[in-house]
């Protein structure tokens, strides 16, 4: 059972194709810079197959339609394909931003499902079109195979009215769709269940809190199974500190800045997407360069890492303050995986709340879910790698099947 997986951006497109009864991924990649003068084509088959194969190409290609049929062509090449006939794909799974209120779950792409897609562009201007371009891309290229939207906000559709509205006027949420939404939806989803999995529940008993680190960052609180709360908001803009965005801020310094500067909303939002978090305080973005500076004791990133971490452990104990039972708190994506100085330092000092690391475990490698508390933490610590391509490629499976 093969599944592509499809996530459009606005001039990119990657892929995953997955092997579902392997779990595994036999070929990926990446094309970027469509539509501009100089594109680039990287594409992987990876180690399970015989022989690792690694293809660049420099290419213009002119639109997305153009880079699918280039994937299309190398999904069965000779030398660096992985199925003999397109037909072998039983379905396609597309990453979409934002399906609004309207659709909260996985859904096989019709007319209604586009147009759903079309009308939450104002709320994911940067992500829905080139969402839908995939789709669109894919249903002319691969005439009747399945195409599936997986919305990235379907997670935190299960938020109750006290977690996901603003306290603004109620005309703006119905007038306007004004709420919080949350993201990431597909990545805390797939770490929910193998967090119950991991602890031998089953996921309507688990409570947990788990902290999604990477580039871009958030956190969401698990009461029996389902969100209770997350810290993205209507946009991916809202909640930790991250990469390049500021998260939470006092909204008050928006019009304040537009007085001071007269800048446009449209550069105070780039501001705040693109030149803020981590990079906005040191200049740096990636976090393993930003250790490599505090280590070189640069004080603007000792207070870029400092400030990352204050924001994620208030996230938490609010989070387990709301929860009360926290079975878990678990650490995924590449700084949650990776980093164990930056879960010791966001679990150091809460005995009180029943989380005790242990550190030599913390600071042990692994590839797989574990534990990193002691023994007698009432909480467990768990590290639990996300994998949010195979959850899309599961999710677009089990849609299809059941269709
Ligand atoms: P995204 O998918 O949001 O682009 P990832 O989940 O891949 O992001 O995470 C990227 C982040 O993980 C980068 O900031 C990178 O520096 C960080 N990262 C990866 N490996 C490590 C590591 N060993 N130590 C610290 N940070 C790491």
């Amino acid at each position: 059972m093969k599944v592509l997986v499809v996530n459009a951006g606005s001039s990119s497109l990657k892929y995953q194709f997955i092997n579902l009864t392997t779990c595994h991924c036999l070929c990926s990649g990446l094309v970027e810079r469509i539509g501009q003068e100089s594109g680039h084509l990287t594409h992987k088959r990876l180690p399970d197959t015989p022989h690792r194969v690694v293809k660049k190409e420099e290419h213009q290609f002119a639109d997305h339609a153009e880079a699918m049929k280039r994937v299309s062509a190398l999904l069965t090449d000779s030398e660096y394909g992985v199925i003999q006939d397109i037909s072998e794909i039983y379905a396609i799974g597309h990453r979409v931003l934002h399906g609004g209120e309207e659709i909260t779950h996985p859904v096989i792409v019709d007319e209604h499902v586009k147009n759903v897609i079309r009308r939450c562009f104002p709320l994911g201007p940067l992500h829905n079109p080139a969402n839908l371009t995939g789709i669109e891309v894919s249903e002319k290229m691969f005439p009747g195979i399945p195409n599936v939207a997986v919305f990235d906000t379907e997670f935190g559709m299960s938020m109750p009215p006290s977690s996901y509205m603003y306290p603004l006027p109620y005309e703006l949420y119905e007038q306007y769709g004004i709420r919080r939404y949350g993201f990431h939806g597909t990545s805390h989803n797939y770490v929910a269940s193998r967090t119950a999995e991991f602890l031998g529940k089953s996921r309507d008993e688990l409570n947990a809190v788990i902290l999604h680190l990477g580039n871009g960052a958030s956190a969401s609180a698990v009461r029996n199974g389902s969100c209770l709360d997350t810290t993205m908001g209507l946009t991916p803009l809202e909640g930790l500190m991250m990469g390049t965005r500021c998260g939470t801020i006092d909204p008050a310094i928006v019009p304040f800045l537009m007085q001071k500067t007269g800048m446009s909303a449209a550069e105070i939002d780039t501001i705040m997407n693109r030149k803020s978090g981590l990079l906005g305080i040191c200049g740096i973005n990636d976090m393993r360069d930003v250790k490599d500076a505090v280590k070189k004791g640069e004080p603007r990133a000792v207070l870029a890492l400092d400030m990352f971490v204050h924001r994620i452990k208030k996230t938490l104990g609010a989070y387990m303050a709301v929860l009360g039972r926290t079975d878990a708190v678990v650490f995924t994506a590449g700084i949650g995986e990776n980093d164990d100085s930056m879960r010791s330092r966001v679990c150091a000092n809460m005995d009180f709340f029943g989380i005790k690391l242990d550190e030599e475990a913390n600071a042990g490698r692994g590839d797989g879910p574990r534990r990193i508390s002691t023994p007698d933490s009432r909480v467990s610590v768990l590290v639990i790698p996300t994998n949010e391509e195979l959850s899309i490629a599961m999710e677009t499976y089990r849609v299809v099947h059941e269709h």
